[in-house]
């Protein structure tokens, strides 16, 4: 489908739409068929061959009642590269110009039909990968968010009104102090943006997926596991740029979060004999990952190694895979040693070979992903590390804003940081923007979106 948008949308449609109703002149939301053909060709009939380019159904909106709130034509043409591309090439030559990527979302933002986070959500949905990131990218653009942060704001902004008109007496009364039903009137709002952030770490690795790798010394059933989980799990079928020939990367879906699963394994000399995996190698295929997915061998005795990959797993969260159950157990959990500072890691008792426990071990990689108790809400849960951002702020703001009240501090300091926790507020929805960030987030649209 080729899209106009614009104020000269229908004349330009019109020049390259061979049909007997002229575009400019037809209703709303009607849909019209015939032919696109080259702009020249459109009103010459029979002089030489027509230069047809396809046969099209023309969908015609007129603003403000059109994705963008502008006039808009949409070409639909037949399946394949070419007939879109010619129809394009058309609309170009009959004055219509590129569009840049997200700049129908963005006229579309700029023209008050979506607010910034249900724009951000457009992008989202069509990087989704999973069924839950869809869902999540979904509700934002249905505006779920952006109710619950304008009710936010609306309480945030009474509480204002009152603080801003006890300033305006002051002369009279000698001072203000913030009363007690206005500080509680801040708390609340402060509780709910902490209830909306609390599944913000699921939602957000739902949204961008999480980096898993599997550490362990050589032996211990590492490849044999990552290709049980495959097996258990469901993998998606996306391509992943960068993939590597001496590192073993596949796309799974756990609890909904788009997981890439590495197998540091997956170092093999030329002759397919394992490589010895030192610790720096364990190291750097860790790199950035927060989670670990720590390989160890439950029928043999921790070996000098296992300590030495342990002490690497500091500051990740770890699930330990305590594979080779089907063997005589050589030690147990409680045998672990701490990762770091932290307790000992949860673990779960597989077997690699027979099955046995990697269905569990999938639930408990969920669990650590921060999918517990079954499918949370993710309805209304803040998924994008701007708007996260933003809310903690807010949350800031809102937390001084208290204490000055409570200090009997001057209502001008409360005042001050309530009008900043409101403006953080509208950072995530666009009433209050820069230029640079409009920018930032409408670069990640593909064109024609
Ligand atoms: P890696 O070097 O850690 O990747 O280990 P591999 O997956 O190559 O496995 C090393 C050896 O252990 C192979 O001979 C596997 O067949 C065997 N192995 C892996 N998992 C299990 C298991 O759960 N039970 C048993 N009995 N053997 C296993």
């Amino acid at each position: 489908m080729v899209r106009v948008s614009g104020a000269g949308a229908l004349a330009v449609a019109d020049a390259v739409f061979r049909a007997p109703v002229r575009l400019a002149s037809v209703a709303a939301n009607t849909m019209h068929h015939g032919w696109a053909m080259w702009p020249a060709c459109v009103e010459t009939e029979g002089a030489g061959a027509p230069r047809r380019l396809d046969e099209v159904v023309a969908a015609v909106f007129r603003a403000p009642r059109s994705y963008t709130r502008e006039d808009v034509v949409e070409l639909s043409c037949h399946g394949g590269r070419l007939p879109a591309e010619r129809v394009l090439a058309a609309l170009l030559h009959a004055g219509a110009r590129l569009a840049r990527p997200g700049e129908f979302t963005l006229r579309a933002f700029l023209n008050g039909r979506l607010d910034l986070a249900q724009a951000e959500a457009v992008a989202d949905l069509i990087h989704a990968e999973t069924q839950a990131a869809q869902d999540l990218a979904l509700s934002q653009l249905a505006g779920a968010l952006s109710r619950r942060l304008e009710a936010l704001a609306e309480r945030l902004s009474d509480a204002l009104a009152d603080v801003e008109a006890r300033i305006d007496f002051a002369e009279d009364v000698g001072g203000i102090e913030v009363p007690a039903h206005v500080v509680a009137a801040i708390t609340g709002v402060s509780a709910d943006l902490a209830g909306l952030l609390e599944g913000a770490a699921y939602a957000r690795a739902v949204r961008e997926g999480v980096r898993v790798v599997l550490v362990g010394r050589p032996n211990v059933g590492k490849s044999s596991l990552f290709n049980a989980l495959l097996g258990e799990e469901r993998a998606i079928v996306t391509p992943l740029p960068g993939t590597t020939r001496d590192l073993v990367r596949e796309r799974l879906e756990i609890a909904g979060v788009p997981v890439t699963l590495v197998d540091t394994a997956g170092w093999r000399t030329g002759g397919g004999a394992i490589e010895t995996i030192g610790v720096e190698r364990a190291r750097a295929a860790l790199g950035e990952a927060r989670v670990a997915l720590w390989v160890v061998d439950r029928s043999a005795a921790l070996e000098e190694e296992d300590h030495r990959i342990a002490a690497c797993l500091g500051g990740k969260r770890v699930l330990v895979a305590l594979n080779k159950c089907d063997r005589p157990a050589a030690l147990e959990r409680a045998d672990l040693p701490r990762v770091s500072e932290g307790p000992v890691p949860e673990a779960v008792e597989v077997s690699a070979i027979t099955g046995q426990g990697v269905q569990q071990l999938g639930v408990a990689l969920g669990g650590l992903l921060g999918a517990d108790g079954g499918a949370p809400a993710l309805a209304s849960a803040v998924a994008n590390p701007r708007h996260i951002e933003a809310l903690e702020r807010a949350r800031a703001a809102l937390g001084r804003g208290t204490s000055a009240a409570r200090a009997g501090l001057p209502g001008e300091i409360v005042a001050l940081e309530l009008r900043e926790g409101l403006s953080c507020l509208g950072e995530v929805t666009g009433r209050t923007l820069g230029d640079d960030l409009l920018e930032r987030i409408f670069s990640r649209f593909c064109v024609g979106k």
